[in-house]
């Protein structure tokens, strides 16, 4: 099969690999029908994900048809439709119990496994460990794109964003970084009741990008950022103020724009230390939070795609086959140059 392979930092190809096969009974082997890209990926090309070795096929998102199961699967069947999301969970172990497949004992320590520490979904074919525990059948009524940025990045901002940020009908937030999980956030934000959605970016096209993501306000980054978002909160600050970039400036930020009371949801993937200014921050009756997307949200999720409610689709601004992958990973590499969003390869 072909597939898209990592050769090392700053290296990758459309390449030629072994076909997948059935390792462990609880396996299925799918074809993969549509895929996309992740920052994630970016990270890995750049190096900055020391686990991910050479040979390894990336990618962690993707739709995709079962053309085999394994002997102990019983569920699930050839022909099935399935999304399969970017954490594997082995249904089991203590984490896997209690909701959290982001750190799943059984399938290697962390839910996050495609693409990192096994070979991932930017193919023609993949494994798919665990897979009664892990894949979603999608209803017929639900086209592929309509689900596919639901194997990781609405969740994240769903879970990581909204959830963990304890959103409640009437709130106010602010999304710190209007790229594809910042969006994602806005987007899951308005479903559960956020009254106002301040997005806070730099790159004016993400900024109108955020109001069609459910962005009530837009603030341009930068240091006048704090003050116009306590001049749009009569002084006190967001309920929930979401970090979704990962660096230290933005994390700053949310934490000089949280009311009292409030939480600072850390979204973001952090590559380097960050001051947290506990001499302001202890009095201020203040939570912050962290964390890696479980997908116990999805079937959620699914749920309010098939009725239209969220338009994860959206999302999806460039379209690719397969063998043109590589074109993608360079728009996708350069998205403000293109005003890309996410992008969608199809076999
Ligand atoms: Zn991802
Ligand atoms: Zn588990």
């Amino acid at each position: 099969m072909k597939a898209l392979v990592f050769g090392g930092p700053g290296r990758r190809s459309w390449d030629t690999a072994d076909d997948p096969s059935i390792i462990d009974p609880t396996d299925v082997i799918v074809q993969i029908d549509t895929t996309t890209i992740c920052g994630t990926d970016l990270h890995i090309l750049k190096g900055d994900v020391p686990a991910v070795t050479d040979g390894r096929i990336l990618g962690h998102e993707a739709v995709g048809t079962i053309v085999e199961t394994g002997a102990a699967v019983s569920s699930l069947k050839k022909g099935d439709r399935v999304l399969v999301p970017a954490i594997t969970s082995c249904g089991r172990c203590a984490h896997c119990k209690v909701g959290m497949a982001a750190h799943c004992q059984g399938a290697g320590g962390i839910g996050w496994i495609f693409g990192h520490l096994i070979n991932g979904l930017q193919a023609e074919y993949a494994r798919v460990p665990f897979a009664e525990t892990s894949v979603h059948l999608v209803p017929d009524d639900v086209s592929d794109e309509q689900v596919l940025f639901l194997s990781d990045i609405l969740p994240t901002g769903y879970e990581i964003g909204v959830q963990k940020g304890g959103v409640k009908p009437g709130d106010t937030i602010a999304v710190v970084g209007a790229g594809p999980v910042g969006l994602a956030a806005m987007m899951t934000a308005s479903i559960a009741g956020a009254a106002r959605i301040i997005a806070v970016d730099l790159a004016p096209s993400r900024l109108r990008h955020a109001r069609s993501f459910g962005a009530t306000h837009t603030v341009a980054g930068g240091d006048a950022a704090r003050e116009e978002i306590l001049a749009l909160t009569d002084g006190y600050g967001v309920d929930v103020a979401m970090e979704a970039v990962g660096v230290p400036a933005t994390f700053d930020l949310c934490t000089q724009v949280v009311r009292p009371g409030g939480t600072v949801a850390n979204i973001g993937v952090h590559g380097a230390p960050t001051t947290l200014h506990l001499e302001e921050l202890w009095i201020k009756n203040i939570t912050i939070t962290t964390g890696l997307v479980s997908g116990s949200t999805v079937p959620t999720l699914l749920a309010l795609a098939r009725e239209g409610r969220i338009e994860a689709e959206k999302l999806g601004t460039h379209h690719f086959k397969l063998d043109q992958i590589e074109q993608a990973y360079d728009v996708f590499g350069a998205a403000d140059k293109h005003d890309a969003l996410k992008v969608v390869i199809t076999a």
